[in-house]
């Protein structure tokens, strides 16, 4: 077998273990309760906790949860049962929040080093000062204050002296830095803002950039692993873990998943869910965890795809087709086949007595021998597609399915001659004849016979009606990184169609939430929520083909 060539973080990781810089990895998922997962975070939670398992670490679950008024309970739900469905457990459940008291210490051990100072500045007066990254910035009158002075009205800022905004921590480090970040940012603000946990315990939050480097650190995380947007916090998360003296967890950074007709953005995500473009988070066509999940994505198709992106140090784009693919590679092997006809028209078979029924048997699924076979009831009339049926081919002699006087073979049946159709008024066919062979039955074939085409079928007599949510993609813009215009506009108004005219084989009538199939011919599908005794609703997940192909 092929051994596996490292990726630079592996290699880093495979480095520190075998030179003795670490006994053991930690790592962690950062997430901030501010919004459901997306498939972006499932390529960071991949990385975090693979690595965990495949160096024999840890990995902690961190809530990074410094925005309380962004931020709440239903959002860490949401996320533990997604890192839970993907398959992954964590080590230690950790909260920023746990730490507050922790990092307020922290913050006072900076101000007795002269390395922070409470600024007085408005966020507008200070950007008046700040200077551009070729010119430096001035001082704040405020950056002299006395360690004393500092102390004083950082405890007042705690203890709820001031309102919003009336003063912020700063660190002091250095206004003409050439890396903006390290002009003396900002480590706590002002917020009278109750949080999901703390409830109004606090009314000053550290900022990501003070609450996240510390909580690694508190935890012992070995490897911080990060997006590239990251990268210029790093002299800043560097600069606070050597001026505390404390752990010196190391941040490394990678390139975030981006994928084509695809938003990757909590903040946007949030935009389609509250002005209602979707039905919620986890909406079926939207690219949270939530959402491809109830879509019928399934996490071996999801860990797939990722290990296949791979980890880079240089952002791109990802074909959402190489994702798809996973996806109905992974669903091939998995579901069963069955017969659902999504535009269905009645076929007579008038040579077929009346009420005669006969057992026929189904293959479950030719690529899993495991999966068995299913009885299947035939009888005089059946649904096909009606697409399968032309009057006038364009092209008649590549046509293999049926028309007038044309021969096909209904799966695990009987080869069928077409002996004519019902029309109404408007041209539309609503009946159509044939007459079967009885020396044709599938298996069982004595009558040499040959025919190109075999056609899906459903007993109309055992027909189970469905509602089947026809899916596509979101957007219907490749690129969305890339316009300048409003997201929203390049939504696909063509994402989703209700079919309620379907009709299903009968062994599908006790069919349960979460159940996948593949509709032969058609594509792959799963049993919704919204299901209820009396209505099935079904989910296209994909359609068997790529019909997006440039
Ligand atoms: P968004 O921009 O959608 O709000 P975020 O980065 O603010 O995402 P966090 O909750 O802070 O969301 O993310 C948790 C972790 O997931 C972080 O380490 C972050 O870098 C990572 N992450 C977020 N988006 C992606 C992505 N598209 N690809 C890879 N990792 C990502
Ligand atoms: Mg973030
Ligand atoms: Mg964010």
């Amino acid at each position: 077998e092929k051994k596996e060539s490292l990726n630079f973080i592996e290699q880093m990781i495979d480095n520190d273990l075998k030179s003795g810089k670490h006994q053991a990895i930690q790592t962690r998922f950062p997430p901030e309760p501010n919004g459901y997962l997306h498939i972006g975070h499932a390529k960071s939670i991949c990385l975090n906790f693979g690595l965990a398992e495949k160096f024999g670490g840890k990995c902690n679950l961190r809530f990074d949860d410094t925005n309380p008024e962004k931020e709440d309970v239903e959002y860490v739900d949401s996320i533990k049962s997604n890192i839970e469905w993907l398959g992954f457990k964590w080590d230690g459940e950790h909260y920023a929040s746990d730490y507050f008291a922790q990092l307020y210490e922290f913050a006072v051990a900076l101000i007795k080093k002269g390395k922070a100072y409470v600024d007085d500045l408005s966020q507008e007066e200070f950007n008046a000062i700040k200077g551009t990254p070729t010119q430096p910035g001035k001082e704040s009158p405020f950056r002299s204050r006395s360690v004393e002075e500092n102390l004083q009205l950082f405890a007042e800022m705690k203890d709820g002296k001031y309102q919003n905004g009336e003063k912020v921590l700063r660190a002091k480090i250095d206004m003409s830095s050439p890396n903006m970040h390290m002009r003396d940012p900002i480590l706590y603000r002002i917020k009278h803002v109750e949080h999901h946990r703390t409830a109004n315990e606090w009314c000053i939050y550290p900022t990501y950039d003070f609450a996240h480097g510390q909580s690694d650190s508190i935890e012992k995380v070995t490897h911080s692993l990060c997006t590239l947007e990251f990268e210029v916090h790093r002299p800043l998360y560097e600069w606070l873990i050597s001026e505390l003296e404390i752990f010196p967890s190391k941040q490394t950074e990678f390139a975030r998943l981006n994928l084509s007709y695809t938003i990757v953005s909590k903040r946007k995500l949030l935009e389609l869910v509250e002005e209602g473009h979707v039905a919620g988070w986890d909406d079926p066509r939207m690219p949270t965890i939530s959402g491809i999940r109830r879509r019928g994505f399934t996490p071996d198709a999801i860990k797939k795809f990722i290990k296949k992106v791979g980890v880079a140090r240089r952002d791109g784009i990802t074909d959402v087709a190489l994702l798809e693919h996973a996806v109905r590679e992974d669903l091939n092997k998995k579901t069963n086949r069955v017969f659902g006809i999504l535009d269905p028209v009645k076929l007579v078979i008038t040579n077929w007595p009346e009420d005669k029924e006969e057992v026929l048997t189904a293959v479950n699924n030719p690529e899993d021998e495991a999966a068995g076979t299913r009885d299947m009831l035939f009888g005089r009339e059946v649904y096909i597609d009606r697409g399968d049926f032309l009057e006038n081919p364009p092209s008649p002699r590549k046509w293999y399915r049926l028309g007038p006087e044309r021969e096909v073979r209904l799966k695990y049946a009987y080869i069928i001659k077409c002996t004519g159709f019902d029309k109404d008024e408007n041209g539309e066919i609503t009946t159509i004849y044939a007459e079967y062979d009885p020396e044709t039955r599938s298996g069982q074939d004595t009558s040499g016979k040959k025919v190109k085409g075999t056609l899906g079928w459903v007993s109309v007599k055992h027909a189970v009606n469905a509602e089947i949510r026809m899916y596509d993609r979101l957007f219907h813009t490749e690129n969305l990184n890339d316009i300048e215009d409003d997201f929203k506009n390049h939504l696909n108004p063509n994402s989703l169609e209700v079919n309620t005219r379907a009709v299903l084989e009968g062994s599908l009538k006790d069919a349960k939430v979460g159940d996948q199939v593949q509709f032969e011919r058609v594509g792959y599908f799963r049993v919704d929520e919204d299901t209820t005794a009396d209505k099935l609703v079904f989910n296209r997940t994909i359609t068997l083909r790529d019909n997006w192909e440039k």
